[in-house]
C-alpha cells in the first residue's frame, strides 16, 4: 500500500519535472511564418509522398529568407566581418537567460523600449546581478498579437516604414555588451530594434559588440525569469547572416524558477519526504 503510494508521488514528481523543465521557445515554421516585408516566405514543397511499392517514403523541399520566424541574427548581419551564424563559438550558444517583462509600458506604448533603467531596475527589484555570458530576454506580451498580423507589426500595409512594436533601446544593447558581457538580447517581437527604427542601431550595436540577437521568440511567459538557461541552436548556414533557430530554456525545479513555488509540487514534496521518513 505504502510502496504504492511512493511510487505514484514520485511518477507524478517525474511527470512534473519533464513537463515544468524544458520548454521549446519555438514556433513552427510554415506559411503563416512572418518574414519582413519584401523576403522570401516560408515555402515547402513536397516532392514526395506515397508508397513507392517497396516502401513508405516521404521528403519536402524548402526555401525562405534567412530571417523569419524565430531565428538569430548573426552578428555579421549589421557589421562587416563580424561573425557569421556558422562562426558563433558553441559555447556561446548555451547560457543563463533572463526574462524581462515590460509588457505595463507596451501596453501604453505600441512602439516601447526596454531600456537601461528597466534592466537596472531588474537587478535591484531581484536583488540579482545579470552573469557574464548571459542571454537578455525582453517580454512585451507581443505573442499574444500573433496571429493577427496587423497588431503584431502595427499596420496592415506590410508597410516597414510604418511599424509598431517594442524592442531594445540601443544605449541598452551597449550597457548589457560593456557592463554585463552578454552573449545574446531576444526579443517576443519582430525585431530586436522597436517598429519604428529606421537606422536600425541596436541591430548596429548587438553586430559590433558581436552579440547576436534572437527574434520573434516564443512562450517567454513559461519560463522564470532567472535561473532558467537556454540552448540556442541555429541552423549552421555557412556564411550566413542569421537564419531559423531551435531555442529550448531549460530549468531545475528544485533549486528555483517558476514550478518550485508550485503549491502542488511543493505539497508532493513534503508528502513524499513525510512517507519516506516514516517507512523506509
Ligand atoms: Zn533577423
Amino acid at each position: 500500500m505504502i510502496s504504492s503510494i511512493i511510487q505514484l508521488i514520485l511518477a507524478f514528481q517525474s511527470f512534473h519535472l519533464l513537463n515544468g523543465r524544458i520548454i521549446d521557445m519555438t514556433y513552427t515554421f510554415n506559411s503563416d511564418t512572418y518574414y519582413w516585408p519584401g523576403s522570401k516566405n516560408f515555402n515547402r514543397t513536397v516532392i514526395f509522398k506515397g508508397s513507392t511499392g517497396k516502401f513508405w517514403y516521404y521528403a519536402n523541399e524548402m526555401e525562405f529568407a534567412e530571417h523569419g520566424g524565430t531565428h538569430l541574427d548573426a552578428p555579421s548581419h549589421f557589421y562587416k566581418d563580424k561573425w557569421n551564424v556558422d562562426d558563433i563559438p558553441i559555447e556561446r550558444l548555451i547560457a543563463p537567460v533572463y526574462v524581462i517583462d515590460i509588457k505595463s509600458k507596451a501596453e501604453k506604448d505600441s512602439s516601447a523600449l526596454l531600456e537601461t533603467e528597466d534592466i537596472q531596475a531588474f537587478e535591484k527589484n531581484n536583488n540579482v546581478k545579470i552573469e557574464r555570458k548571459s542571454i537578455i530576454l525582453m517580454n512585451s506580451g507581443w505573442q499574444e498579437r500573433l496571429g493577427n498580423k496587423t497588431l503584431y507589426f502595427g499596420n496592415d500595409k506590410n508597410n516597414a516604414s510604418d511599424f509598431h512594436f517594442p524592442g531594445f533601446h540601443p544605449d541598452a544593447a551597449e550597457w548589457l555588451i560593456k557592463e554585463r558581457d552578454i552573449v545574446g538580447i531576444g526579443v517576443d517581437t519582430a525585431s530586436v530594434d522597436h517598429g519604428p527604427s529606421s537606422d536600425f542601431l541596436t541591430h548596429v550595436a548587438i553586430s559590433k559588440g558581436n552579440v547576436y540577437g534572437l527574434e520573434n521568440v516564443a512562450n517567454m511567459d513559461k519560463i522564470p525569469k532567472m535561473g532558467a538557461k537556454l540552448t540556442v541552436l541555429p541552423m549552421k548556414i555557412g556564411k550566413g547572416s542569421g537564419g531559423p533557430v531551435r531555442i529550448l530554456a531549460e530549468w531545475d525545479t528544485q533549486s528555483g524558477g517558476a514550478d518550485a513555488l508550485n503549491p502542488l509540487f511543493m505539497l508532493s514534496n513534503l508528502i513524499t519526504i513525510f512517507l519516506l521518513v516514516l517507512f523506509l
